[in-house]
């Protein structure tokens, strides 16, 4: 019995010495994130490095290596700097099918965002072996508008589930209110880490975050959206207290704008 415990913790090892890598997470604010795997798959999400409360706004020149573009929706606070960034690194572009064609439109490498990892919701995109992207429902909208323009179609708005083999499952919102689809999310996969939206005006506030936490069972939520703006009043404290309040079993883990976390 012994020799075959032995053999099994052998088996398992090159699984545990894949699992110790690190997935690296840094926060841009507005719903900026970049994350980093430990195989070296590097991703971009909602990619506006320029927002007003980043510090460096040159940000976006200055990524050496972007792998992946997730756009939740096609709004210019999300899209940002994602068509400046793909033809600079020629990262591939993962979302909705209509916002990959709509942001083709705005520039975006046409090669870069074809159906190999544009998808819609439901669907669970295979990136490489390592990470896999899967496209949740968000309730908001997903209009392009431009220089006062009239409001062309960018697609459904959705949320991202970035899994990372051996690692976390990120599950990051978009913008969204709290919906009962969310439960579903929790019901079928284990959500480490929820980026969610907590400005409240055009998403859901703390309040509803934490509801949210509740219905997805995150283990940690990491809260975006808020502050880029005066219109975004929600807080990270005002979070905390929401998820006390509701007895929520989930750790509130605010970042730094231009922190990188070690996940
Ligand atoms: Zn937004």
């Amino acid at each position: 019995m012994k020799r075959l415990a032995i053999l099994a913790l052998a088996a398992a090892l090159p699984l545990a010495a894949h699992a110790a890598g690190k997935t690296e997470l840094t926060w841009y604010g507005h719903a900026a994130f970049v994350l980093k795997t430990p195989g070296g798959t590097v991703l971009a999400i909602d990619p506006w490095l320029s927002n007003p409360t980043s510090p460096d706004k040159e940000a976006a020149g200055k990524l050496e290596k972007v792998d992946f573009i997730i756009v939740t929706h096609a709004h210019a606070d999300h899209v940002g700097d994602a068509v400046a960034i793909a033809k600079r690194t020629g990262a591939k572009l993962v979302g909705g099918f209509d916002l990959a064609n709509a942001l083709i439109q705005e520039g975006y490498p046409k090669e870069q965002a074809t159906a190999m990892t544009s998808g819609n919701i439901g669907g669970t995109i295979a990136l490489n072996d390592e990470v896999s992207v899967t496209i949740v429902p968000a309730s908001h909208s997903s209009g392009i508008r431009k220089d006062g323009a009239p409001v062309s179609y960018g697609g459904n708005p959705t949320g991202a589930l970035i899994h990372v083999k051996g690692g976390p499952t990120v599950y990051h919102t978009g913008d969204t209110d709290v919906t009962s689809d969310m439960k579903l999310v929790g019901d079928r996969w284990r959500i480490d880490y929820m980026l969610a939206c907590i400005g409240g005006h055009f998403t859901m506030d703390p309040q509803g975050a934490a509801t949210a936490a509740q219905l997805t069972r995150a283990k940690t939520v990491i809260p975006m959206h808020y502050g880029t703006f005066p219109l975004l009043k929600g807080t990270p404290d005002a979070l905390e207290k929401a998820i006390k309040t509701a007895r929520v079993n989930a750790k509130v883990a605010a970042m730094k704008i231009g922190e990188t976390r070690t996940l």
